[in-house]
């Protein structure tokens, strides 16, 4: 470019003389230096920023087998994921043929404090892959800690209007597949029936993790008491029993996760209470929760006893560890095997019936049951997520029309109902997803 203009007087004089050469060697150089100017822009930015179009947006898990409808429809105007540190990803839906391809524009969530909610800063811009008749996008998580991401789907500076059908958002990371796990006492817990201690508690919930978690390598179990926490202890008291949700405000006690305790930060901080303050419900946890390092999000709760319309119920020691594994199954990105009415509702999708896995059965039946408990979207566990508690219900809340143990799935640890019978297994798909986001997950 500088070579043209630096030559153009001696040409431009030769082939028009003299007295027009000036002008033309005027507009010649305005020319290049305006051919200049618009290559030099278009290095630095070349395509518009097509943001998120709502305020509230779905979300999406890695490895979640079911994103529901809501998602596949709101992809090109924005939804939000769930991302962490060092993870591949990619985010792939079948090739609509009536569009050319989309990019996709990548955005980084942040909290503002002079904005509700959250403000955003847009990231990278990705082309896809073609492979076996779907659009492939693919990134690394480049981020110090978990952090919520969003994605737009543009063609021609606007958002794309081709279908995106059949969306998979999958991830694989390198942290270890050994998982500790860590037992929190909290309060007054009354002795659990043929269990003399917490520490043989924590032995019968260590070989029930080993079993059920059978693609983790479950190292220890540490069992920790409240009251004894390092800064903290003073808040949790001994002598009374702790009703999560009406001792405190924060009914996750996520405060005690993370005990700061060498050697045990970093485990999977079960709390145990006296029972969870609420009618029929055995423990609760976010879904894909997936922090392990402490604060929101950080714990999974689970109750000695349950408060029933007829009074409480203490708990065995078997359920109180089958919750336990059932939580943890949440924790790490599971859905029910059938969703609850609650799940729906929460969801904001009620095209989510199920987890989406091939190898776990559901039961319609369920669904149209009286199981019906409404959902609940708390700001507690994270502020920019629509994160909602997944809760364990207990087989008393049902009358006798309907029993659950009927239920195809009703084997299966991720079944949304407590029983006798229920919650023997984790399927093949689980096993390989609950391992898939161990590994996402900073530990
Ligand atoms: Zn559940």
């Amino acid at each position: 470019m500088a070579r043209s203009v630096f030559f153009a007087p001696l040409c431009i004089r030769r082939f028009f003389g003299a007295k027009k050469a000036y002008p033309l060697f005027i507009f010649f150089t305005f020319f290049c230096l305006a051919f200049f100017f618009s290559a030099c822009s278009e290095d630095s930015d070349p395509e518009k920023v097509v943001y998120p179009r709502d305020k509230e947006l779905y979300v999406m898990f890695p490895n979640d087998a079911v994103h529901g409808d809501s998602v596949e429809a709101h992809l090109s105007t924005g939804v939000m994921m769930a991302v962490h540190p060092g993870g591949h990803y990619t985010i792939s839906f079948q090739i609509d043929s009536t569009h050319e391809a989309p990019k996709m524009q990548l955005f980084r969530f942040y909290k503002h404090q002079d904005v509700s909610g959250y403000a955003m800063s847009k990231m990278e811009t990705l082309k896809p892959q073609v492979s076996g008749g779907r659009y492939v996008f693919s990134f690394v998580c480049e981020e110090n800690e978990r952090t919520p991401w969003g994605l737009t789907l543009v063609e021609d500076d606007d958002y794309y209007q081709g279908k995106t059908l059949d969306v998979k958002f999958e991830g694989s990371g390198l942290y270890s597949d050994t998982l500790s796990l860590n037992l929190i006492s909290v309060g007054l817990i009354e002795p659990i029936e043929g269990i003399p201690s917490m520490d043989s508690l924590a032995r019968y919930m260590l070989q029930a993790f080993r079993k059920s978690y059978s693609t983790f390598v479950i190292d220890t179990i540490y069992v920790n008491y409240a009251e004894k926490h390092p800064t903290l202890g003073k808040n949790y008291p001994s002598d009374r029993p702790w009703y999560a949700g009406t001792t405190s405000e924060d009914k996750t006690l996520s405060d005690l996760g993370s005990w700061p305790v060498k050697g045990v930060t970093e485990a999977l901080d079960i709390v145990l209470v006296h029972r969870i303050d609420e009618v029929n419900v055995l423990g609760f946890s976010g879904l894909f929760a997936s922090n392990l390092v402490g604060g929101e999000g950080s714990t999974v709760v689970v109750g000695s006893h349950t408060l029933s319309s007829s009074g409480e119920r203490s708990l065995s020691a078997e359920e109180i560890v089958k919750v336990a594994i059932h939580e943890a199954g949440h924790f790490f990105g599971l859905r029910h095997t059938t969703s609850t009415m609650a799940d729906l509702e929460g969801n904001y999708d009620l095209s989510i019936l199920e987890d989406g896995f091939e190898d776990t059965p559901f039961c319609p039946e369920l669904l149209k049951s009286g199981l019906y408990k409404k959902g609940e979207t708390t700001g507690a566990l994270d502020y920019y997520v629509p994160n909602r508690l997944y809760k364990m219900m207990d087989l008393m809340a049902f009358g006798a029309e309907f029993n659950p143990d009927d239920c195809p799935d009703a084997e299966m640890f991720m079944f949304p109902v407590s029983s006798e019978k229920s919650m023997r297994k984790f399927s093949k798909q689980q096993l390989k997803v609950l391992k898939q986001n161990l590994q996402l997950i900073p530990h």
